[in-house]
């Protein structure tokens, strides 16, 4: 994978995010992504996004002021 940003080498890594929710604030632990080489831009496969999507919708619901959850501890293996 090319970074969308400079276009240098990507290697495989894994990265934490704190998402604004509104009601709270979730953080995901553990997230598989790619990172340039370069500039540290952060992506995400297809099947990773829609895993965080489902992720943060069962979160909204749950309403916590904080919640983390471990990505690799929920994820089904892709
Ligand atoms: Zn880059």
């Amino acid at each position: 994978m090319k970074c969308i940003r400079c276009g240098n080498a990507t290697y495989k890594s894994t990265t934490t995010e704190a998402i604004e929710l509104g009601s709270g604030v979730l953080v995901i632990r553990n997230i598989p992504c790619y990172k340039c080489e370069i500039c540290d831009e952060i992506h995400f496969t297809g099947d990773v996004v829609k895993q965080l999507e489902q992720i943060i919708s069962a979160a909204k619901q749950r309403m916590e002021q904080l919640s983390v959850v471990d990505f690799s501890s929920i994820a089904t293996a892709a």
